[in-house]
């Protein structure tokens, strides 16, 4: 496509198929096809550019008016007179989005997604079928679930339960983690201290917290939801 100025948007990894050239400070970064040899230093600050692979998600192209003025297409402008429309295109790759995150950010037994696409941003695991802490650890989960719906709303309506309760909770949270769920909310066999302490998995954290009810809300308070 031919027309003005165009903007690659690229991932780094190791596997991508891009040779990319960027500022160590984050001012700069280029295509190597782009720049024809000319370049090895940052334009701001003068760094020396390094070298790395990446992985291209999406391209966008100005077109200015070459194709508005070929179709005459034109609309009123605020001044009331005919104006040709200013054209750009989009080129996302979706299902490329997709496998770059897990590619650039996943782990080897849990897919970490970008809170933007990530099927859900929580999961709640109640206790096993049959245990000690079934029927109190299931009724305070549902607790925690009524609150997050009163005071996050948002994030409650981006919340799933795994009710496969004659599944242990270990098996459940492999599960979540290769769903990757960014957070996964269990309610283990500390639901039956006073008071009781959930296990939170802050997945893209790659940590396990435990915390009390108000010690969860306050945590999941600080998730933004796409
Ligand atoms: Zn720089």
């Amino acid at each position: 496509i031919e027309g003005g100025a165009s903007h690659e948007f690229q991932l780094p990894a190791d596997i991508g198929e891009d040779r990319l050239l960027l500022c160590p400070q984050g001012h700069f970064a280029a295509n190597v096809e782009t720049l024809h040899g000319e370049q090895t230093s940052c334009p701001e600050c003068g760094e020396k550019l390094s070298e790395t692979k990446g992985i291209e998600v999406g391209h966008t192209f100005y077109l200015g008016t070459k194709y508005s003025s070929v179709a005459n297409a034109v609309f009123s402008s605020a001044e009331n007179k005919p104006q040709l429309a200013e054209m750009g295109c989009y080129g996302l790759g979706v299902t490329r989005i997709l496998a770059a995150s897990i590619e650039v950010l996943s782990t080897e037994d849990s897919i970490r997604w970008p809170s933007l696409i990530a099927p859900y941003q929580l999961c709640f695991i109640p206790p096993k079928r049959g245990s000690r802490e079934e029927e109190e650890g299931a009724a305070l989960l549902e607790r925690v679930y009524d609150e997050l719906a009163q005071a996050l709303p948002q994030l409650a309506g981006d919340a799933v339960l795994d009710d496969r309760s004659q599944l242990t909770i270990g098996k459940r949270l492999k599960d979540a983690q290769r769903l990757g769920y960014p957070y996964v909310v269990v309610a283990g066999k500390r639901v039956c201290e006073d008071p009781p302490v959930f296990e939170v998995w802050d997945q893209n954290a790659g940590e396990v917290l435990f915390l009390t009810k108000e010690g969860v809300i306050e945590l999941l308070s600080k998730v933004q939801v796409p």
